[in-house]
């Protein structure tokens, strides 16, 4: 197989941190559902579903049927999947042969369960998502009474797994009002189980801001995603972290990707003189330049035009001109005897220098999730102690 532009590791020992760290603060009895949809949140569900299963996780979170498949490529028997969004009414009996749970936000979905499940050995195994407040998908109060009572009328063909909602916006504080209303309505619908005798098996509202920073959202299981990538869902939750554990400067989650790729070209340029397309850079004085190989088609985002950094033997080359489609320049004057075939760290540590994610974001006004869900799919990716 011939050389990719750039590659992916993915630390096995921050992975371990930070499941330790998420372990530590929801407790031992509560699930951790890893959340690897967006390919893993760019970092690869192929690589990164047996890395977590190392780290003693057994249950992940997925978007759609499609990304539930790649898990089931790699994961162990008793791995369990669940589908959080779209899965396709003629891909119902295949999520129920191989036992992949999966979420119900309409009273028609239970219709096409109950059709499918009658031809079948095996038991649908669902979650009723409730509408609490974020007005995305969910059951509304009477669609939920009814899908209920269907439930309970057809145990023996559906099994009650989970009922869960999602918390819209639990990163930021000033959200809080919000989420509390959105916790109270949540359990209005647990009591109407209660009332109905007839509870789930998992109650589940939490993603990654409420399972660190809200103890009264964890319930049975958290859906953990961006945390486990080592990330703080946002300064609020990382700020009120370390003011409950009285710290100032604790992390406790380590980012685990590394992305590298490697000089393709050097040259000189003369001053006065631009860089690539139009006048986005001219040289003042004369300067050594190196050209990358890889630009915004392979997922390196064009808002870092003339901003952006890279390391180069341990030290920060920035960025110059435009992120071309597959190639960016980078100023090296200040950093000698750079050759062709040399590593370059566009995220992740290089000798004493590091580059976040978060310092593209600042930058950008990107989110975390979506540069890195943005990744390629075809950047070879690769587990690392
Ligand atoms: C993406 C997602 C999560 C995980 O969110 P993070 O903030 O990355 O932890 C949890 N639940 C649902 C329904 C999601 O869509």
């Amino acid at each position: 197989m011939v050389r990719h532009s750039s590659r992916i590791n993915l630390s096995q020992s921050a992975l371990k941190t930070n499941f330790n760290f998420i372990r530590k603060k929801v407790g031992k009895n509560v699930i951790i559902s890893s959340v690897v949809k967006a390919n893993a949140y760019g970092h690869g569900i192929h690589e990164f579903v047996p890395m977590a299963e190392k780290c003693g996780i057994n249950h992940f979170s997925v978007a759609s049927s499609f990304e539930a498949e790649e898990v089931l490529e790699v994961c162990s028997k008793d791995t369990r999947i669940m589908i959080m969004g779209i899965l396709y009414k003629e891909d119902i009996p295949w999520a129920i042969e191989h036992g992949i749970e999966f979420y119900v936000f309409n009273y028609e979905r239970l219709e096409s369960v109950i059709e499918a499940v009658k031809d079948l050995n095996k038991k649908a195994i669902v979650h009723l998502e409730v509408e609490t407040g974020a007005n995305r998908t969910g059951l509304n109060a009477e669609d939920f009474s009814n899908a209920l009572k269907f439930l309970k009328d057809n145990q023996e063909f559906i099994q009650f797994e989970g009922l869960c909602t999602h918390l819209g916006g639990a990163e930021t504080l000033a959200n809080k009002f919000k989420i509390d209303t959105q916790i109270e309505r949540y359990k209005a619908f647990l009591e109407e189980c209660k009332a109905m005798d007839y509870m789930p098996h998992l109650r589940h509202i939490a993603s990654s801001a409420a399972a660190l920073a809200f103890e009264e959202t964890r319930f049975d299981m958290v859906r953990v995603g961006v945390a486990q990538y080592g990330f703080w869902p946002s300064p609020d939750i990382r700020y009120l972290h370390l003011q409950q554990t009285n710290k100032t400067t604790e992390n406790g989650l380590r980012r685990i990707i590394t992305w590298k790729t490697d000089v393709m070209d050097l040259r000189t340029v003369k001053a006065g003189e631009f860089v690539g397309y139009g006048t986005a850079f001219q040289a003042v004085q004369d300067i050594r330049i190196a050209v990358l190989p890889l630009g915004y088609s392979n997922g390196y985002p064009r808002a870092l035009s003339n901003r952006g950094q890279v390391l180069i033997k341990g030290k920060k080359a920035p960025i110059v001109g435009l992120i071309n489609m597959n190639l960016f320049m980078v100023n090296i004057s200040h950093i000698p005897d750079v050759k062709i075939g040399d590593e370059v760290v566009l995220v992740g540590r290089q000798k004493n220098n590091v580059i976040n994610v978060s310092s593209f974001t600042d930058t950008t006004q990107l989110l975390n999730n979506e540069m890195l869900s943005r990744l390629p799919a075809a950047i070879p990716r690769k587990a690392v102690p």
